[in-house]
């Protein structure tokens, strides 16, 4: 280390408040900055040592002075209670309103599985301590697999959430404490522990801001599934035989993410805010909610009628015929204006003026299928098989493909399908592959360049997707294509699994479409040949954007380098674009950049027949194509060209299509 370097900074858009003259923390423990208090206008010092300490204040000094990114916008105050809009009437109660609709029916009470918690003395301390860290690890799985789950349900705002409980599973002030505990109080790993998280819990509680208040109950939901993998204690089942409403003390992030819209009709909260994560979630679930209520709602039965409005805040218990009735008639209201939006998101996208522009779903397994349905999917774009290679010892056989590609395919009936063979890189831990590590594992040995070194692990893959097409509509797709023998050999490959099947006599689609994916600029500059050779273009503005402006994707330092906005990756798209019509194949567009809503007028514009997207940007990118002519668009794009940056861009669109 060397010498430390100090900076003061103050948040620019505001006066800085009176100095608390709390601190220093550490900058590593997410639990120790939250629970400093530092609100909006509050200035702070931060200081760093080391060899990088200049470089690292210099670099938080730009984040500071770009607004961390974001836009400039008055934080709305969140709502810690709202007078009742009318008197309150015999078994009525009042909440914060903390999600949409109106719901009503039987009530059923969660019960709550806290595991026991006995604190013994230990001879073998670090046995209870490798046990904790198991537990611990443990816990960052099943919270992955959660935020997997709900970015496919909710969109990546929502499942954000859990990448905190992750942040929070790795606080070196959380976890030395619980460590301490056990090396010098020498106590079980469960009751150190519990003790660790409930001293960060209450310094949360501790604090002015209702907001960070609130996430006391996210360090306590991180908490309880590490204590429940510590003592293996089942979770609390949250499936209900019929559609009741759940009424609890407080609901966790991770107990709202696994509920059931179409079996929870309402939930009633005895704690909890507006801002809780768990009322976020419920507005993404669209399930109505009330928090907030106070203890008197968990004195009910199971069985009880309950009855909310999740928009005043209002919960009536055993409503009388009469308020039941009103209820029920503005419940039915609600249904149909819900189902009117999910109808216009199930019908195909078009422009004003009826030009189709397919709008498919990036999905990595069954149930995102499923889901994709849900939000108005026409398809899917571009199926990531990465999921059923990763977290195992051995790859995934031709059977057990077979039966996940089928699943997916039967959920689609006729739909497009579009699966892409492995793309994975030195970057992600496969054991089996005996990766090895390399400098720059975005220009390495990754996608189709690894699996034509692999060629037996290409054409088990091929075997398995060419099996599951009969009856179906799958095409398949290569990615990370830099040049033309790539994707000959690739098709060599193809040709050597189709020949073998007809040999066994397994049937498949003869017709099925292959294609390649756009994503490195020498497919853009050859992508003339590259179409002499495939059926299908899709664009891959992710990985295409990181090499044109040779700004790797997961570099924070180089982040707002790496915009899709950018005109230098537009025009790309343009000429891809246009070298796949002019050779008379389709072409799409599978980066994240297909699932704004500011892109589609471009995009459109731009002539792409196929976008493709996270599944909850569906009904947004179906309005936003609905809301202009092909002409507009085209003009649009043509103006969105020439611009300089990608800042530019954004500002042009949303100036032109700002309602
Ligand atoms: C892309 O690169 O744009 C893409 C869709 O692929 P991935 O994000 O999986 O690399
Ligand atoms: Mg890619």
């Amino acid at each position: 280390s060397g010498p430390a370097a100090v900076m003061a900074i103050s948040c620019p858009w505001r006066t800085p408040n009176v100095t608390r003259g709390t601190g220093p923390v550490s900058a590593k423990s997410i639990n120790q900055i939250a629970t400093l208090g530092v609100r909006q206008g509050h200035e702070i010092a931060i200081t760093a040592a080391g060899p990088d300490a200049d470089a690292a204040l210099a670099a938080l000094q730009a984040l500071v002075e770009a607004n961390f990114g974001e836009a400039e916008e008055a934080l709305e105050a969140p709502a810690e209670a709202l007078a009742p809009p009318m008197p309150l009437a015999e078994g009525e109660l009042v909440g914060i309103p903390a999600s949409p609709g109106v719901a009503i029916g039987p009530a059923v009470l969660l019960q709550e599985l806290v595991p026991e918690v006995p604190q013994r003395t230990v001879e073998d301390a670090q046995a209870e301590w490798e046990r904790l860290q198991a537990a611990i690890h443990a816990a960052q799985r099943e919270i992955q697999g959660l935020r997997t789950r709900a970015a496919a349900r909710m969109g990546d705002y929502e499942a954000a959430i859990f990448d905190a409980h992750l942040l929070f599973l790795e606080d070196p002030a959380l976890i030395d404490a619980a460590r301490q505990r056990i090396f010098e109080a020498r106590i079980n790993a469960e009751a150190a522990w519990q003790a660790a998280v409930e001293e960060v819990a209450a310094a949360y509680r501790a604090l002015d801001d209702p907001y960070l208040r609130a996430r006391a109950a996210d360090v306590e939901d991180v908490g309880r599934r590490v204590l429940r993998l510590l003592t293996g204690t089942a979770p609390a089942s949250l499936e209900f035989e019929e559609p009741a409403i759940l009424i609890a003390a407080d609901l966790t992030p991770s107990d709202t993410a696994q509920l059931d819209p179409e079996k929870v009709l309402g939930i009633c909260t005895a704690l909890g805010g507006a801002t809780s994560h768990s009322a976020i979630l419920a507005r993404a679930l669209g399930i109505p909610a009330v928090v907030g209520v106070g203890p008197a709602i968990l004195r009910l039965s199971n069985g009880a009628r309950v009855a909310l409005d999740g928009e005043q805040g209002r919960v009536w218990i055993d409503p009388d015929p009469q308020t039941a009735a009103a209820l029920e008639a503005r419940r039915e209201k609600w249904l149909a204006r819900q189902r009117a939006a999910r109808q216009a998101s199930q019908r195909p996208a078009a422009t004003r003026d009826g030009r189709r522009v397919e709008v498919a779903a990036n999905i990595r397994g069954l149930a995102d299928a499923r889901i994709a349905l849900e939000y108005g999917a026409e398809g899917v774009g571009l199926l990531r098989t990465e999921f059923l290679y990763l977290d195992r010892v051995s790859a995934p056989s031709e059977e057990e493909q077979a039966a996940a590609y089928q699943a997916i395919a039967e959920v689609l009936g006729k739909r497009p399908l579009i699966i892409r063979t492995l793309d994975i890189g030195g970057d992600k831990p496969v054991p089996y592959l005996d990766l090895e590590e390399e400098a720059n594992p975005f220009l390495g040995w990754r996608g189709i360049r690894l699996c034509l070194d692999r060629p037996e692990l290409l054409k088990t893959q091929l075997r398995a997707i060419l099996r599951a097409s009969p009856g179906h509509q799958i095409k398949v797709m290569f990615p990370m294509v830099s040049t033309v023998e790539e994707v000959q050999a690739a098709k060599e490959v193809f040709a050597a699994a189709q020949a073998e099947l007809r040999r066994e006599g397994i049937p498949f689609d003869e017709a099925m479409e292959v294609g390649i994916m756009i994503e490195v600029p020498s497919a853009v500059a050859m992508a003339e040949q590259l179409a002499a050779e495939v059926d299908f273009f899709s664009i891959g503005t992710n990985d295409l954007t990181q090499y044109t402006l040779a700004a790797d994707r997961t570099n924070p330092h180089v982040a707002s380098l790496a915009d899709a906005f950018h005109p230098a990756v537009l025009r790309l798209v343009q000429q891809a674009v246009q070298a796949a019509h002019r050779a008379g194949i389709w072409v799409g567009l599978c980066g994240e950049l297909a699932g704004e809503p500011l892109a589609a007028p471009i995009l459109v514009g731009l002539g792409l027949d196929e976008l493709s997207m996270n599944p909850p940007a569906i009904p947004a990118v179906k309005q936003a194509i609905g809301r202009l002519t092909v002409a507009e668009a085209e003009a649009i794009a043509q103006e969105a060209l020439k611009l300089g940056s990608a800042q530019a861009v954004r500002e042009y669109v949303a100036r032109l299509t700002a309602p």
